[in-house]
């Protein structure tokens, strides 16, 4: 078994993996220092886990961690590149890794990573679905769920480990291997950090970098980038996307899976509970990841019609008077915005607005000028909105989510869809999307 006995280990960043990745440094041996650089007063739970479990902290900088000598260094995805710590453990020659190389040693069972620019979560758990359908016991870990260190020792061998996997935690995971893995889609975000668009693809391309004939990589071959990326790995290569010769494809509207020379079905894509063509996509990695893995399709088929939507991601709230609801609080930028208003045929009445992240919002307007009927303009940005939008849609500016669904409830005629779908963040008047959310599905379940 993997051991760190007798090492000396630094963990930088006391938030959740952090946490998880000093339990888990100790466990197996090693003397361990967490380092925060954050007063003590914003670190008080963290330090008092931390406490019970006798893992010595450091709080307000980093001084033992550039001062001491340490034989391994792990850091958390929130360090920026650039930072000093970094660079001095660099030139120590102190081997730094993220939290989830350190676990996926420690790992005593097979784990399935999923990656992409969108809709990892929603894949991750569709994932897990199929696993836990087939009878296997399955655990989420990664940036939903719990950090992968947490589990790691404890699962057994028969055990799969569902991992979202963001490119933050790629940075110093130089050997991590998937038994499977999916790269959803690639979209130029992310760049702040990652500089251009090539470094940032070589990040993500270390998911499958270490795998071999033995692994599976499951690729959107709809996506330019993502099958260029295909061709440079060793492991098995599933494909999928909507009209594809092999892997997992559409097929006279049903999600079929190829075993062998065999086309299977999995199921119709109308069976599938979430709306929109992203949602077949994410259906579509799901079912190439546990198939490959020896999941039949029909379980599948069964684990995913009674898929439970992914909360605030087009979550259906409810129908009234032939009106449907749904809360997609989670789009807080105007391409999620699009994917939404993508997602569906009936006329929309759209609640958007919040704090803005600078972008205009004129790519809206060729899917607002299909489809949606009226806009209703919340928060910060509701002027904005309505100057740059009013004049393709019938927009009207108002004080508050509540007011906005009350005036979108008298609006909406029956067959038409009630869709809160921000296209921007929440912070002017929420504590997060998820309150959002949570305050629009409130506000609707008590219209009458
Ligand atoms: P992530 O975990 O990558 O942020 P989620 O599953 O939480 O992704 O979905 C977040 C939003 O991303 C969804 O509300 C939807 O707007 C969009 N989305 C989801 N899946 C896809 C996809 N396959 N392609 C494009 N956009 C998607």
């Amino acid at each position: 078994m993997f051991s760190l006995a007798g090492q000396r280990v630094v963990i930088i960043g006391m938030a959740r993996s952090g946490i998880g990745a000093a339990k888990l440094a100790k466990r197996l041996g090693g003397h361990v220092l967490v380092s925060d650089e954050k007063p003590k007063e914003d670190l008080m739970d963290a330090v008092s886990v931390l406490d019970t479990h006798r893992i010595a902290t450091e709080t307000g900088n980093h001084k033992r961690a550039m001062n001491e000598d340490w034989d391994l260094a792990v850091v958390s995805p929130g360090i920026p590149s650039n930072h000093a710590l970094l660079h001095d453990f660099a030139q120590r020659a102190i081997p730094v890794w993220s939290e989830l190389e350190l676990a996926t040693r420690a790992l005593g069972c097979p784990w399935v990573g999923v990656t992409g620019s969108n809709g990892k979560t929603t894949t991750t758990l569709m994932t897990a679905a199929i696993f836990r359908e087939s009878g296997r016991q399955t655990e989420v870990a990664g940036n939903i769920g719990i950090a992968l260190s947490e589990l790691a020792v404890d699962l057994p061998v028969q055990a799969i480990v569902v991992v979202e996997v963001s490119s933050f935690q790629l940075e110093f995971s130089a050997t991590v291997k998937p038994a499977a893995a999916a790269f959803l889609n690639l979209s130029p975000d992310h760049l702040d950090r990652h500089g251009d668009l090539n470094t940032y693809m070589n990040v993500k391309a270390r998911l499958f970098a270490n795998q071999t004939v033995d692994d599976v990589f499951v690729a959107n071959f709809d996506d330019p980038y993502v099958r260029d990326i295909a061709q440079h790995g060793r492991a098995q290569i599933v494909p999928f996307g909507f009209n594809l010769e092999r892997g997992v494809t559409l097929r006279d509207s049903c999600i079929v899976y190829q075993n062998g020379t065999e086309w299977q079905n999995v199921l119709p894509a109308a069976d599938l509970p979430l709306p929109g063509r992203h949602n077949l996509a994410n259906a579509m990695a799901a079912v190439g990841l546990c198939c490959s893995l020896g999941v039949k399709p029909d379980i599948a088929g069964r684990a995913l019609r009674k898929f439970t939507p992914v909360e605030h991601r087009l979550e259906f709230v409810r129908e009234l008077r032939q009106v449907k609801y749904y809360n997609d609080s989670k789009a807080t930028n105007v391409d999620a915005t699009i994917t939404a208003l993508q997602s569906f045929q009936n006329p929309i009445l759209l609640i958007a607005g919040g704090r803005g992240k600078g972008g205009d919002f004129h790519a809206l307007m060729p899917y607002l000028r299909h489809g949606v009927k009226g806009l209703l303009a919340i928060g910060e940005t509701a002027v904005q909105l309505e100057r740059e939008l009013g004049d393709i849609v019938k927009t009207l500016q108002v004080e508050s989510l509540q007011r906005a669904i009350e005036m979108a409830c008298t609006l909406a005629q029956p067959g038409d869809i009630v869709l809160l779908s921000p296209a921007c963040a929440s912070f002017d008047q929420f504590r997060n999307y998820e309150e959002r959310g949570r305050v629009f599905k409130t506000f609707v379940n008590e219209l009458t």
